[in-house]
């Protein structure tokens, strides 16, 4: 017989401890399941300074805060428990399944976050590891590299626009795309163009280029550029590499249970988070239009839960369109 929950919410990073912590408190009976063990992302960063009332906190120092208030309320964490799949059964509860167990609940939330797809160069690991050099985020990072020289890899609007926000803090910026064109909207172009041009611009393109290996001793000092047209190699001293070739949405399990769009994120209504299946919710890096940030996770998941409450109230309002007014109340 399957253990039911109130609320099951698969992912056990900052959306699904966000979304615990009111549900939980709510005195719902809640159950994360993770993967591996609570924090997703976050835990592979050793300095935040964006997450409201921190000046600077590492990220498993803020996740272990996080796990203590939410046990604290009752919330139940399984890890290693990967969730294979899910199911709505014919009355209404969700069926969520692991390698090993079988869960039911009244509601699911869906938090499985999202991946940054890596260069796959040596050194990249090693540096991102360590915090030494190598990130993923520019709107997280780039003030730690205040008058530094860096390299950013990518030509999506990612890339382009978090290459210009370095700019603003960075001494040199030096762009690395593999083709002469860029993907991202044209708009962003012009910009990345304008500033380029400007007399004494500290941003630079090297096109036609990819990354080979980043290196250096105890931190990044070097980037080992290749031009795919002439295929010479040349090192651009450096303290940064800054990568934005993408994400990847960790949401093949529910390939098939929720609609997803053509780039693998979960798709939900923008106002309520729902999906098309009735009691399951989306929150975080995984859903269509996320913003990609710890405190944005953190608020889908407190969002997912105050309409999980309306959709106990009132099963049929699943069906029933974003109102103009609608307030779930009640914390
Ligand atoms: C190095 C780094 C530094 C960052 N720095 C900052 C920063 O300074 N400020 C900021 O605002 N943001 C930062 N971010 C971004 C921030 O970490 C993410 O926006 C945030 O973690 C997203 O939270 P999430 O819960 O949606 O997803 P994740 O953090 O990705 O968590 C998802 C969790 O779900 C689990 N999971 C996945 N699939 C399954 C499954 N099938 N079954 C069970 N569990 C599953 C994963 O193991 C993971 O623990 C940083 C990210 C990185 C990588």
């Amino acid at each position: 017989m399957a253990e039911r929950y109130d609320c099951i919410i698969i992912g056990g990073g900052p959306a699904g401890l966000g979304a615990s912590l009111y549900a939980s408190r709510d005195r719902f009976r809640t159950l994360i399941l993770e993967k591996f063990y609570p924090g997703g992302q976050i835990n592979t960063t050793d300095r935040i300074e964006n997450y409201p009332a921190f000046d600077n906190i590492s990220g498993p120092d803020l996740i272990e805060k996080m796990v203590h208030q939410v046990t604290q309320f009752g919330t139940e964490i399984k890890t290693s428990a990967e969730v294979t799949a899910l199911k709505r059964l014919d009355d209404g509860n969700i069926q969520v399944l692991t390698e090993e167990e079988t869960f039911t609940a009244r509601a699911a939330i869906l938090a499985p976050g999202s991946t940054y797809r890596k260069l796959g160069v040596p050194g990249e690991e090693k540096f991102r590891r360590a915090g030494t050099g190598v990130s993923y985020c520019g709107t997280c990072d780039a003030p730690f590299f205040k008058d530094r020289r860096v390299v950013t890899v990518g030509g999506g609007n990612t890339a382009v626009e978090d290459t210009l926000h370095l700019t603003k803090f960075a001494r040199e910026v030096i762009l690395v795309h593999r083709r002469q064109e860029f993907r991202a909207s044209r708009v962003l172009v012009e910009e990345l163009m304008a500033k380029v041009n400007e007399s004494g611009s500290n941003l630079k393109l090297r096109l036609d280029s990819v990354v080979t290996a980043i290196q250096g001793e105890g931190k990044v000092e070097r980037t080992i550029v290749k031009n795919v047209k002439t295929g010479q190699e040349t090192a651009i001293d450096c303290d940064g590499v800054f990568v934005f070739v993408g994400m990847v949405p960790n949401t093949d399990f529910v390939k098939g249970f929720v609609d997803l769009s053509e780039h693998g994120y979960m798709k939900c209504d923008p106002a309520y988070l729902r999906t098309k299946v009735p009691g399951v919710f989306v929150a975080g890096d995984c859903r269509v239009g996320a913003a990609m940030q710890l405190v944005t996770a953190v608020a889908d998941g407190v969002n997912a839960v105050m309409w999980m409450k309306q959709y106990f109230r009132d099963p049929n309002w699943w069906n029933e369109g974003i109102k103009d007014e609608l307030a779930p109340g009640g914390w």
